[in-house]
């Protein structure tokens, strides 16, 4: 049954504004969403301050809005301001709600309150019929995400409870997925016979951005290394699903992480930019990394003995996504490099960020006499090639709205990922000093014997 409400919890906030109106006007827009969506919050705002704030956030999202898309949202906002403690709030919700039999509740409320509402919305009996939306982060460790775990399942059947780590519903991540199982071409050579090593960056080119304070109860390992890294590398490195339903594909998922050995601090470096410390909230003395390079290993026959590179910084020489799957050497090396150069390898590089598309190095005959090869790159931007693509945070409402699981996290991903993260989750070696628009502390250099530097555009 497709959700006939939509529920924002956290309305006022940056992820409403940023993400989620955005996403609700284009499915109003493409004819997907012509349902009551209720923004709750705090804030006493009324129905004008939501729709004007909508506006905004639609404005600023789109080059151009549909006034008449735009329209047909607004007509169907409506806002109730209450407190979670209070269980006014919920009888009030459950009033307005009295004719939806399947509303979704999205939380973008920070997660020390999801436990209140979870509560209030099962206490007036919207949780017995409702789907329920949960953003990362989901707890700080493996402890703190068994217990989220039980106040949604207390009171939300499993198979209503949404987990968003938007890079699933991120189209180029997905795109991962098609490139290995739709086409013949690599999936032969995707193993350790042929693979040498695979590096996944993700890199911001800004720092905290007026969240220091924020920022520094978390840290890169738990802001994106555990999640949004840790999918990427289970999209790289999964196994064909048995089928090609949606339990066969989050098998295939699961399965890859239980075969990932917890990362191992000696193979570990954090980094703190210069400057961090002086931030408005974060302590002087603050340990937090605001980088981290480390070392995976897939403990499988297909991967035994392939690293895999992964690092996260903020304040680093640009932003960008990637993933780079390099090569082994030619069995038979009969053909040396230009010039007396070093042989490089054939790459494989996912961009998968803003310009996404594919780059792969290739070895062509170099010019002249000599029988001698170079590298060479054949690109495609998939911008330009498909067109546009859907926002991750468009087609995840509208997959949660269908109860459709694909691209949300199960329980068991996000807690093999904190098992995978738990070694080196708040470590007592003091995090490396590094430069702004540098690529991170020196050891880290070290660490993978040569980084792929990413394609900042
Ligand atoms: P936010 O702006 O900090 O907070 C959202 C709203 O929650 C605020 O507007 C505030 O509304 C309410 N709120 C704040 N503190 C509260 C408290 N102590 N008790 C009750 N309500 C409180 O958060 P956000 O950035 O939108 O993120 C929402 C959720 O999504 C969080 O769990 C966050 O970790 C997650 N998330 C956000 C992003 C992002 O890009 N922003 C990305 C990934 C995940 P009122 O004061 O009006 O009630």
């Amino acid at each position: 049954v497709r959700s006939d409400a939509v529920v924002l919890f956290g309305v006022t906030g940056d992820l409403v504004s940023k993400k989620l109106f955005p996403a609700l006007y284009e499915l109003t827009r493409r004819g997907r969403l012509d349902v009551p969506v209720i923004g709750v919050a705090r804030s006493p705002w009324d129905d004008q301050q939501l729709v004007a704030t909508a506006r905004k956030s639609v404005a600023e999202a789109s080059d151009e809005v549909d006034d008449e898309a735009f329209d047909a949202l607004a007509g169907n906002l409506s806002m109730i301001s209450g407190d979670y403690a209070d269980p006014v709030t919920y009888q009030r919700l459950a009033e307005r709600l009295r004719d939806a039999e399947r509303p979704v509740f999205y939380l973008a409320i920070p997660p020390m309150v999801f436990g209140s509402v979870v509560q209030g919305l099962a206490a007036v009996g919207l949780a017995d019929r409702g789907r329920v939306i949960v953003e990362k982060p989901f707890g700080r460790d493996l402890a703190s995400s068994a217990e989220l775990d039980r106040t949604l399942q207390g009171a939300f059947d499993p198979t209503r409870v949404f987990r968003i780590d938007h890079y699933l519903g991120k189209e180029a991540v997905e795109g991962l997925y098609a490139f290995r199982f739709a086409n013949r071409l690599f999936e032969p050579l995707w193993n350790s016979e042929h693979i040498d090593n695979v590096q996944v960056t993700l890199a911001e080119g800004f720092g905290t951005q007026g969240r220091a304070g924020f920022y520094d109860t978390v840290g890169a390992t738990r802001d994106v290394l555990q999640n949004h890294i840790l999918q990427v590398v289970a999209l790289i490195a999964m196994d064909a699903p048995e089928g090609d339903d949606t339990d066969a594909f989050r098998e295939a998922e699961a399965a890859v992480l239980r075969q990932i050995e917890p990362l191992s601090p000696e193979f570990t470096v954090r980094g703190q930019y210069a400057g961090y410390r002086d931030e408005p909230g974060v302590a002087p003395d603050s340990n937090t990394e605001t980088f981290v390079a480390t070392r995976l290993t897939v403990d499988s026959p297909r991967w035994a003995g392939v690293p895999f590179y992964l690092r996260t910084g903020k304040s680093l020489p640009g932003t960008a996504t990637e993933v780079v799957v390099e090569f082994k050497q030619p069995q038979r090396p009969l053909i040396p490099a230009a010039g007396g150069a070093a042989a490089s390898a054939n790459l494989l590089r996912f961009r998968l960020g803003r310009g996404d598309g594919i780059t792969m190095s290739i070895q062509a005959k170099s010019p002249g006499a000599e029988v001698a090869s170079r590298p060479v790159d054949l690109s495609v931007d998939f911008g330009a090639a498909l067109g546009r693509r859907q926002e991750a945070y468009e087609r995840l409402l509208d997959d949660a709205m269908d109860g459709q699981h694909l691209r949300f996290a199960r329980a068991e991903t996000i807690r093999q990922e904190w098992r995978i993260v738990e070694p080196i989750l708040d470590l007592s070696t003091p995090v490396r000093a590094y430069d702004r628009g540098s690529w991170g502390p020196a050891d880290a250099d070290a660490l993978a014997g040569g980084w792929h530097v990413p394609d900042l555009g």
